[in-house]
């Protein structure tokens, strides 16, 4: 597998993650054969224009998302982030995810960063109140103002949330780790060069090698799920000694 970066109690650590983590619990993934993307046209669920234009068919499909979800487990790789964070509470420890499922939190993270918003969360149209809702919700949902709700969720051609906080942690750390995405969706792609360019290590843990391999100091090929937990066992075991 190739060698472990060290750590110490001082090392700042940012970790990114994506759809393949999710991936490895049984989430679909936009590009899995016989996912529910391949049902519905993203440009007519997954943005602003298409939820003015017909909000109760963008419903349809995120609560569909929102019952699947309630079916899937973290996997060995959330565990193992969540222990980190557990295990070494003095030494910075953030994750930003661009998934919006509950998977993190279920694991126990607790620093979790949602950039893309959160299957679980609405957002009122009209006095903008965010709301966990983890109820079976109508195809047209209102909050208590009487305003329609949409969900908590960055829509294609939406600026994700946080984004300037996000970059800054990712300035400041010492060593960032992505883990399960392919490089291609920016901002979080960027992340990657950015953090290396203020000089951080960067590591990645992917199925396949993704498009900005050249910007990872290591790059680990496989499952998240068995790399992960040695990852971590590393750094663990670079504070006890
Ligand atoms: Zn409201």
């Amino acid at each position: 597998m190739g060698p472990f970066v060290n750590i110490t109690r001082r090392t700042k650590i940012v970790v990114l993650t994506g759809a393949g983590i999710s991936a490895e619990s049984g989430v679909p993934t936009f590009r899995d054969k016989g996912g529910i993307w391949e049902k519905y046209d993203l440009m007519s669920v997954a943005t602003p224009q298409a939820f003015e234009g017909d909000p109760q068919l963008v419903w349809r499909f995120y609560n569909e998302r929102r019952k699947q979800g309630k079916s899937v487990q973290p996997n060995p790789a959330h565990y193992a982030l969540a222990r980190f964070e557990r295990l070494l509470p003095e030494v910075d420890f953030a994750l930003i995810t661009q998934n919006v499922d509950h998977l993190h939190r279920e694991a126990g993270s607790k620093n979790v960063y949602h950039m893309h918003g959160e299957l679980s969360k609405t957002r009122c149209t009209r006095c903008e109140r965010v709301e966990e809702r983890l109820d079976e919700l109508p195809d047209l949902p209102r909050c208590s103002c009487g305003g329609l709700l949409r969900p908590h969720i960055v829509w294609f051609g939406e600026i994700p949330f946080g984004t300037d906080k996000l970059y800054q942690m990712v300035e400041e750390c010492d060593l960032f780790l992505v883990v399960g995405t392919s490089g291609l969706v920016h901002p979080a792609a960027g992340f990657v060069i950015h953090g290396k360019r203020h000089g951080a290590v960067t590591v990645g843990v992917n199925l396949t090698p993704p498009e900005n391999r050249l910007y990872l100091d290591y790059f680990y090929e496989g499952k998240a799920g068995e790399i992960l937990p040695k990852l971590v066992n590393h750094w663990v075991s670079c504070l006890d000694s």
